[in-house]
């Protein structure tokens, strides 16, 4: 139906989206419903920003949006603004850390990417001097 097309597609999104994670909720869906604890730095209407459960640097937090994006392989034209949004998010919760001799942005995709929760997510590592390439 005209107008509802945003609504559909987010719906069908959430249900490819449960599918591809075998039907259970992620633990990220978790952590934004409040089932499961996480010390959370910044949340609003479309993301939510928490520390990593088992950080690789001094500062490690994730960027998630709260639409159930399994990964970024799976984003389309209809993400770029919440993408822009996440990417901001991550810049200003970095500044907000006091990462002001930079960080690095990470985004793993699938098996290749080693992708372990398949909830988008952006990390951010930052308070020590980072290395290339990565393993
Ligand atoms: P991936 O390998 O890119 O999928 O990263 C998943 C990240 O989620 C890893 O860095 C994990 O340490 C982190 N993680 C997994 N479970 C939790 C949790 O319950 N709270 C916070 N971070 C988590």
């Amino acid at each position: 139906p005209g107008g509802r097309d945003g609504e559909v597609s987010k719906a069908q999104r959430a249900a490819a989206a449960s599918e591809e994670v075998g039907g259970q909720p992620t633990i990220f869906s978790k952590i934004i419903d409040r089932t499961i604890p996480a010390t959370i730095l910044y949340e609003d209407d479309k993301c939510l920003v928490f520390r990593d459960v088992a950080p690789q640097a001094p500062v490690h937090f994730l960027v998630i949006p709260k639409l159930p994006i399994p990964r970024i392989s799976r984003v389309g034209p209809q993400d770029t603004e919440l993408l822009g949004h996440l990417l901001v998010v991550a810049a200003r919760t970095a500044q907000a850390e006091g990462l002001a001799d930079g960080y690095r942005l990470v985004i793993n995709d699938g098996k290749h990417g080693a992708q372990s929760v398949y909830h988008l997510h952006l990390h951010v590592l930052g308070g020590r001097q980072m290395s290339w390439p990565p393993g």
